[in-house]
């Protein structure tokens, strides 16, 4: 079997250049892009690889695999993000290892997540997931706010104690007006992202783009982009 950490340096190394080629393409610099490795699925001794491969932040969606595993790399300097949906049951746990959270989609859970970093004397940041598949004011398959919720749950996030207002994050849909159009959805991001910063001027993270469309994120000015199977392999499990 290959060296995993030779592995992992060369699908690093193919990642990198593919955000280089795209934000040359886009008129981009470099460092206007952040990659975030999405280790789902995968052993804490990848997370260690990839951090002394440079990689600086690390999400994952399920808490259940995510807590052993930050607390496994706690010696490590990254940034874990939380990219699943969330009940407010593991809020604590999320609380206790994540920098980000990347899928806040209800008030409710604004709350339960202001509560707890308050009483961790953490401040956490906060992206509101934005769901491009849903109605207006619906809600996402896969968790997220319509476009119409934006405003009033980034309002609760920024008046939260304990939460930071980042941004915003999206999952390109597989139905809907947008399935198989990434860039335009991206690009509906985007727009909803400056709708956004005219009252939270700081809240300028956008969080788009995943193996198979970071190209197209970086194109339509994604900042984050959140990159699992590219790095690491096709995952063993669904996840
Ligand atoms: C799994 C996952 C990713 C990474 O997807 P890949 O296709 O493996 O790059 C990105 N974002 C979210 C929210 C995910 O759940």
């Amino acid at each position: 079997m290959r060296d995993r950490k030779d592995e992992l340096a060369e699908n690093l190394a193919k990642v990198e250049r593919r955000i280089a080629a795209a934000c040359a393409a886009a008129g981009r610099k470099r460092e206007e892009v952040t990659l975030i490795v999405v280790t789902k699925t995968y052993p804490a001794s990848d997370v260690r690889i990839l951090s002394e491969l440079g990689v600086r932040h690390v999400a994952e969606n399920r808490d259940q695999d995510a807590a052993p595993k930050a607390a496994a790399c706690s010696d490590l300097p990254l940034t874990w993000h939380f990219v699943g949906q969330l009940q407010t049951n593991k809020v604590r746990s999320v609380v206790g290892y994540a920098g980000v959270v990347q899928s806040v989609d209800r008030a409710r859970l604004v709350t339960a997540l202001s509560k707890e970093a308050v009483r961790q004397e953490r401040e956490l940041g906060c992206l509101v997931q934005v769901a491009l598949d849903a109605d207006e004011s619906g809600r996402g398959e896969r968790g997220g706010v319509g476009p119409g919720g934006i405003e009033e749950l980034g309002e609760l996030v920024a008046r939260a104690p304990g939460l930071r207002l980042d941004g915003l994050m999206t999952v390109a849909p597989l139905t809907g007006p947008y399935a198989g159009r990434e860039l335009a959805a991206f690009e509906r991001l985007m727009d909803l992202s400056t709708d956004l910063r005219r009252a939270h001027p700081a809240a300028n993270m956008v969080s788009a783009g995943m193996s198979a469309d970071l190209e197209q994120a970086v194109a339509a000015g994604a900042t984050h982009v959140r990159v699992g199977t590219a790095v690491l392999g096709v995952r063993p499990r669904l996840g």
